[in-house]
């Protein structure tokens, strides 16, 4: 395969930013993106102020046809690499696309609140890179803020998150006391001291070697002291930084810093790209595809409706797994072994949209779809025959009954309801021995309940109703062949099935889980199902 193609793909680093609402996701990407050269002002990242208003902004965007920058992909240049930021969106429009945005990347930022520790949003995305064995590179941050006990952090990730880590590099105070981190490889302290630049705060960096006179004097004698005792402390206990568990995702490379003063960004974004490697081979019927080797291929993570019912068109995002795609190539869609051509192939850079002309292994493209690709479909030449691993589903954490005000529709209802679904927008699933006169959805965030009474009164001119079930989590049986009259501890589940015909639990909350596991041996439920 042409040179070209392999240094264009060995330049590439797909990842995603997982954390919890405000531990600061979008004022790091916005400073990556600075560096970039990608945006010029801080402050034009879609942040929270939008996002509160998720619901409206959502629709406005759709009419618009455009697609949100919180949840699509970034792109920006940095050095000599091409880096592909996938957003999961967070707060409200935190939903199962977050999820399967996280099949997409090659590995993950996680960026988390000093004052806070892990918080519960950041546990659920980080499960999922678990699952992929995916590698996972720690930001700390808000150091110029109060912050917990270092030791105590690095504790809190080991034990919530069950991963081990490495710092990089430790930090020096924190808060009005913050004065830099200490470089653990180049023993040197990056001095910080906070600007205020036009409005915005900024910090003054100054790198000086702990073995220099001057290093003490420039922290102070106590926090050096105090420095001295904590990197000896570390160097006898931590692990070290073994690159072969990073990349397995088993050790976390830590980092500490704070966005806001853009103190500590850089050096992690140039830790990062070097730790990291560029798109890894995916697996296709049991052998890996290696991404420099073969002509193009793809895979959908995400299909995004268009809420103009004028046109029920739509964009699926595909992550390109191998080859160079070129705009007007024929392809193969494997799953409906048909021939096409992708249309209005388009990528996200910074706040625009554009055509591309050309794409590589590990950047996401997002192309027009007339309906017929599904969530987890295979892409590629028409000579080769991928099909990559299906996207699982995620368990839905908010369940409704859909309850339909005029039943003259009910064939409306019924087309509505599937092919929501089948965009992977919402779950449905029917009562256990009840058909399909009852229908219960299940979303992973609430937004996307909200998003199924506008859709179904929009496009499919039918008025529901949500009536909120008290359920909280789901499980799959995995042996699908279990007779669910025959479970004991019930008396507070609800038994469903999904559209596949398989076997659920509903719980309401996660202590009934364990409740059901101890009363019925030898049954196996779980969280993400596989087709
Ligand atoms: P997101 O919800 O994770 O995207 O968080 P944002 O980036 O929107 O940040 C949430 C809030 O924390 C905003 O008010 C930011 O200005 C603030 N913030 C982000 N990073 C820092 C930081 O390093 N220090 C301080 N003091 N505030 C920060």
């Amino acid at each position: 395969m042409a040179g070209s193609i392999e240094k264009e793909i060995g330049r590439r680093r797909t990842f995603a930013i997982i954390s919890h609402p405000d531990a600061g996701k979008t004022t790091l990407t916005e400073k990556f993106l600075l560096y970039g050269g990608a945006i010029n002002t801080a402050g034009s990242v879609k942040g929270k102020a939008n996002a509160k208003h998720a619901v409206s902004d959502w629709m406005e965007i759709e009419k618009e046809r455009g697609i949100s920058v919180t949840s699509s992909v970034l792109q920006f240049e940095y050095d000599d690499y091409c880096i592909n930021i996938l957003d999961t969106p967070g707060h409200e429009d935190f939903s199962e696309d977050t999820y399967r945005t996280l099949m997409a990347a090659d590995c993950a930022v996680m960026v988390i609140d000093a004052s806070k520790g892990v918080e519960a949003q950041t546990i659920k995305l980080f499960k999922v890179c678990v699952m992929r064995h995916i590698p996972i590179f720690t930001f700390i941050n808000k150091m110029d803020r109060e912050a917990k006990d270092t030791f105590e952090l690095l504790d809190n990730i080991e034990k919530v998150l069950g991963i081990d880590t490495c710092p990089v590099n430790w930090p020096i105070g924190c808060g009005k006391e913050f004065k830099g981190v200490y470089e653990r490889n180049s023993r040197e302290i990056l001095g910080f001291e906070s600007v205020s630049t036009g409005g915005s705060k900024e910090a003054k960096e100054t790198i000086i070697s702990i073995d220099d006179g001057q290093a003490e004097q420039m922290i102070g004698e106590d926090f050096y002291e105090n420095l001295m005792e904590e990197i000896e402390l570390l160097d006898g206990a931590s692990q070290p930084l073994d690159m072969e568990k990073v990349h397995k995702g088993e050790l976390s490379p830590v980092f500490f810093g704070s966005a806001l003063t853009n103190f500590g960004v850089q050096p992690f974004l140039e830790h990062f790209l070097q730790m990291t490697t560029a798109p890894l081979p995916r697996v296709s019927k049991g052998t890996e595809i290696a991404p420099a080797e073969h002509d193009f291929s793809a895979f959908v993570f995400k299909i995004q409706a268009n809420m103009n019912k004028n046109h029920r068109d739509r964009i699926a995002f595909m992550r390109i797994c191998s080859g160079k795609f070129e705009a007007n190539m024929e392809v193969k869609h494997v799953q409906s072994k048909k021939k096409m051509r992708l249309s209005q192939p388009q990528q996200i850079m910074a706040q625009e949209r554009k055509i591309v002309d050309e794409a590589y292994a590990g950047d996401i493209i997002g192309v027009f779809d007339p309906g017929i690709f599904s969530i987890g479909d295979t892409v590629c030449m028409p000579k080769d025959d991928f099909e990559y691993e299906g996207i699982p589903t995620f368990a839905p954490e908010h369940f409704a009954r859909v309850i339909q005000l005029d039943s003259m529709k009910r064939k409306q209802f019924v087309k509505g309801v599937e092919q929501i679904a089948q965009e992977g927008a919402i779950q449905i699933f029917q009562e256990h021995q009840a058909g399909f006169a009852e229908i219960i959805v299940g979303v992973v965030g609430t937004l996307q309940f909200d998003v199924l009474k506008y859709r179904l009164e929009n496009e499919y001119n039918c008025e529901i109703r949500l009536e909120p079930l008290p359920y909280q989590a789901i499980r799959w049986i995995k042996d699908v062949q279990t007779d669910m009259n025959k479970l004991k501890g019930v008396a507070e589940v609800k038994k469903v099935r999904d559209m596949r015909g398989n076997p659920l639990l509903l719980f309401k909350n996660e202590w009934g889980i364990q409740f059901v596991l101890d009363r019925n041996e030898g049954l196996e439920l779980v969280e993400f199902s596989k087709e």
